[in-house]
């Protein structure tokens, strides 16, 4: 078996999700609907323009732990794809329907043939997860999936701020095997 952790990096930045120009698609915490919201989804659709929230139109709605695929638009990306987070407390076992979105999204830019992938801190916002918890689910889950990896190569984590780009720092050390 090839050791694919090797071959995958994981890193974490400070920085906006939606300005992330070297990355083939980014990842949207979007809500059920697939619309403009706040947060992170109003900085993608902001970018992106309104032709995103057409084309997401019809692939509404989704469930918690579910990921769709679009084209980015005015972005300058390949692809965004959209994920919705578990409420916090609501959407329940939250661990596990984040844990979802992230291989969901994953598996689907491998299947796209995608080489990099940016995910900002799904959950964390409106949401409510904490973040210490949300960054130890999220790494779990990017060790747990990187075997099954044939084309990303990147895997990024925008943080908002310097303070919770540590947190997720932290936990990538913690995972063992996250280059
Ligand atoms: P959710 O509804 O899934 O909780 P939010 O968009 O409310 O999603 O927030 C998710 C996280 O993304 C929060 O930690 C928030 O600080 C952060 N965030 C908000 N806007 C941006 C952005 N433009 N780029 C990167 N991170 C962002």
């Amino acid at each position: 078996m090839t050791d694919r952790t090797a071959s995958v990096r994981v890193e974490c930045v400070q920085g906006n999700i939606a300005a992330q120009p070297d990355m083939d698609a980014i990842v949207n915490a979007a809500n059920g609907e697939l619309m403009p919201g706040s947060g992170v989804a109003g900085a993608i659709h902001g970018a992106a323009g309104p032709e995103l929230a057409e084309e997401c139109r019809p692939l509404a709605p989704i469930q918690p732990g579910q990921a769709v695929i679009t084209g980015a638009h005015k972005l300058p990306n390949r692809h965004v794809i959209h994920c919705l987070g578990p409420v916090y407390g609501v959407d329940e076992p939250s661990d596990r329907l984040l844990a979802e979105c992230i291989h969901n999204a994953l598996r689907l830019a491998d299947h796209h043939g995608l080489a990099s992938i940016a995910f900002p801190a799904i959950s964390t916002g409106v949401f409510g997860y904490p973040l210490d918890q949300a960054a130890e689910v999220v790494m779990e889950a990017v060790a747990d999936t990187l075997d099954e990896l044939r084309t990303v190569r990147t895997i990024r984590f925008v943080l908002f701020s310097d303070d919770d780009l540590a947190v997720f720092e932290s936990a990538r050390k913690a995972q063992s095997g996250l280059a």
